[in-house]
């Protein structure tokens, strides 16, 4: 069963409403990108989708078609706009607590711009 649980009082929520100032790179119907306070990489975009869902596993079940499709093509569009496409990036989405989810707002991370080496650190 999804996890449903929303805080308003996210970060991200805070952002949306436009109660915290972000740098917005790209926005649509469904979605806002702007840039990660803390970037990982020299390029680090997060993608959000504007309605209310805590996490990939939320979204994924409640989600309308429509804000799901508005939401990927979002995810590809700012990828090919910070020309990230033909290098190539990492997409990701920390879900929950062993994925290392922050912020309780579904979000991709965007990052490219240079080799990211492997995808998941070996277990210590
Ligand atoms: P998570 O660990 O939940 O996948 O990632 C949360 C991300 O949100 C982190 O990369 C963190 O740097 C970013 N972040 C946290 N607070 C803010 C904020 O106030 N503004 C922006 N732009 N990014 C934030």
């Amino acid at each position: 069963m999804a996890t449903t649980t929303y805080d308003s009082e996210n970060i991200f929520a805070k952002i949306l409403r436009g109660e915290i100032p972000c740098t917005r790179v790209y926005e649509n119907d469904h979605a806002l990108a702007f840039e990660d306070i803390n970037p990982q990489a020299p390029t680090h975009v997060l993608v959000i989708p504007k309605g209310a869902y805590v996490s990939n596993d939320d979204f994924t079940a409640r989600a309308s078609d429509a804000e799901i499709t508005g939401f990927f093509r979002a995810v590809g569009q700012v990828a090919r706009e910070l020309g990230l496409a033909k290098p190539g990036y990492r997409m990701l989405a920390n879900t929950g607590q062993d994925g290392g989810q922050e912020v309780p707002h579904f979000h991709v991370h965007i990052c490219g711009g240079r080799v990211l080496g492997r995808m998941v650190q070996p277990a210590a």
